[in-house]
């Protein structure tokens, strides 16, 4: 599924179309990436119309169009963009198409958990607005995320990491790249980081955030060797830092890899000191 980086990869892959109008609109009416849109203010809005921005906040894309028209779209788990030529004919999958005259936009989508979500008016919507800042900017701040795992205490910290509402754009393998240089076993409850875990934590948060934007957006590599993203997948996957055999279980809902050398679960006397039974579940496998 797209992450931050991949996200950011799509919508530059559009700017080809910068400047230029839309001459034609070619869509699959019915299908359920479209549902919620007035498919006629759509065609009527952005035919004739010149793309004239975007912009990418977390997994979400915005295109803005001249004559008041915003194109907001969603990758979803199988969505892509694409920049054709300009005799290109849509197929089954490509369920949205914007014919430019040197070439055509075109949203795809197989599985169809994407969405698009058309807007018309002078200003940008509100589901836009409401997007949280990004985690490489400076109002994502340490008091920020101490705040959000507070009021998160109880759950795997995995899992919060995925929380959109704080965590734009952090996918799977992002929070998994996270959580093991942070050296944090992904099972630990949010509310039982130390201060100083919770400052490593927001550091590296907007490191791997900057990094993968670095690195993905640009041309969709991969990141290095060096990374854990590169090992997570494959079945006998050893940690890059200290070879050990990465460990794998459901967190969250997830599936989660992690070096159980880097990533030790947290040890006894952290349970004691916040008064919590030793039994009491963690919320999710601890390998
Ligand atoms: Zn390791």
């Amino acid at each position: 599924m797209p992450e931050l980086a991949e996200v950011e990869h799509h919508r530059r892959r559009w700017n080809a179309g910068l400047g230029h109008r839309v001459l034609g609109v070619e869509l699959h009416a019915g299908k359920r990436i479209f549902r919620g849109n007035d498919l006629d203010l759509l065609q009527r809005t952005l035919r004739r119309a010149e793309l004239v921005s975007s912009e990418a906040r977390g997994k979400q894309m915005l295109f803005r169009f001249s004559k008041n028209g915003w194109l907001g779209v969603h990758l979803g788990m199988t969505g892509e963009l694409r920049v054709e030529g300009a005799g290109f004919q849509p197929d089954r999958h490509d369920h949205l198409a914007l014919r430019q005259k040197a070439r055509v936009l075109v949203f795809s989508d197989a599985r169809q958990f994407g969405r698009v979500l058309f807007h018309a008016g002078e200003a940008e919507p509100e589901w836009w607005r409401k997007i949280p800042p990004a985690l490489t900017s400076s109002v994502f701040t340490l008091p920020h995320l101490q705040a959000f795992l507070s009021r998160r205490a109880r759950a795997p910290i995995k899992g919060v990491l995925l929380m959109q509402e704080c965590f734009p754009g952090v996918g799977n393998w992002m929070a998994d790249e996270i959580l093991w240089r942070a050296r944090l076993h992904p099972g630990q409850p949010a509310g039982r980081l130390s201060n100083r875990q919770i400052r490593v934590l927001w550091q590296t948060i907007r490191w791997v955030c900057r990094r993968a934007l670095r690195i993905v957006a640009q041309d969709y590599s991969d990141p290095p060797p060096s990374w854990l993203f590169r090992h997570r997948w494959e079945k006998g996957g050893r940690c890059p830092k200290d070879g050990s055999e990465l460990a794998r279980a459901t967190i969250s809902g997830r599936t989660t890899a992690w070096c159980p050398q880097c990533q030790p679960a947290a040890s006894r006397r952290s349970h004691r000191v916040s008064g919590l039974p030793l039994s009491r579940k963690s919320g999710g496998g601890t390998g």
